[in-house]
């Protein structure tokens, strides 16, 4: 990384930062997606940059969900391909389930360096977006899909969302399962199951639940689970931290 000391108080913020610029400079991640990466960091700094109990909670149910999904769907756009590969890849093969590109601004070749550098990681299998396949309620880019993969799917896990395409998804009768720092975007309101919290931090937690994964109540943990109430305790997070009793 650039020449910022471990020491650095800010060191893990400022390497997930190189990582993104990294990304960018590969071809991997959109210009654009650098202003995502610092609304989320902005938000990360409100909750503590660390994963808190709302998250825990979302983090169980979406395992939930994801285990009980008759076909998942992994959603890959150019900030996750850049923050989390390898996570990305580990979560398609306990669930063995597609990972499949999907992005919003189609620079000339990006889909296909996502693609090449999932597969370059370890990938399987990395579908492609397909015009034999569109999303209703939704007019960019985003509605073209693979017939085999989101288009198919019951539960799409996407990190990183934007809200059109949630709500789009939603309206497909889909269930969503996505990450995001901010619990009050839209794609945080309309997705099925929010986890607010950082995407490095958070995969590899999912990973880790869905392996172990053995809840013979799963049914009724999606049932009780209140995605709503969710996003309430993550704003009240916020707010109490913002009253100095975090850091
Ligand atoms: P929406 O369209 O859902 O209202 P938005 O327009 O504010 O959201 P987008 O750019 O569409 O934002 O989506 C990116 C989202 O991802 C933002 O809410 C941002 O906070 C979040 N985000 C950015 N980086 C991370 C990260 N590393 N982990 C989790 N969430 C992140
Ligand atoms: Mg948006």
């Amino acid at each position: 990384m650039s020449d910022v000391p471990k020491t650095h108080p800010r060191y893990l913020s400022l390497s997930l930062r190189d990582t993104i610029v990294t990304g960018v400079e590969q071809g991997i991640t959109s210009v654009h997606g650098l202003i995502a990466h610092g609304r989320g960091e902005a938000f990360d700094y409100l909750i503590g940059e660390a994963t808190q109990p709302f998250a825990i909670e979302a983090i169980h149910a979406a395992a939930a969900m994801l285990r009980l999904a008759e076909h998942p769907v992994i959603s890959v756009n150019g900030n996750v391909a850049a923050l989390v590969p390898e996570g990305l890849i580990e979560l398609g093969k306990l669930l063995n389930a597609p990972l499949e590109v999907n992005i919003f601004h189609t620079e000339t070749g990006r889909e296909q360096r996502i693609q090449e550098y999932l597969l370059k990681h370890g990938a399987l299998d990395v579908l492609m977006p397909t015009t034999d396949a569109q999303l209703s309620y939704i007019d960019s880019n985003r509605k073209f899909v693979h017939p085999e993969g989101i288009f198919k799917a019951d539960v799409v896990f996407v990190p990183l969302e934007d809200g059109d395409r949630c709500e789009a998804l939603r309206k497909m009768d889909k269930a969503v399962v996505t990450v995001d720092l901010n619990p009050m975007s839209r794609t945080a309101k309309q997705a099925s199951i929010t986890i607010v919290d950082n995407v490095v931090r958070a995969l590899p937690l999912l990973c880790e639940e869905i392996q172990s994964f053995s809840d013979p109540t799963a049914q009724e943990t999606l049932k009780k689970y209140n995605n709503e109430a969710v996003l309430q305790e993550a704003l009240r997070h916020i707010s109490r931290s913002g009253n100095g009793n975090q850091r």
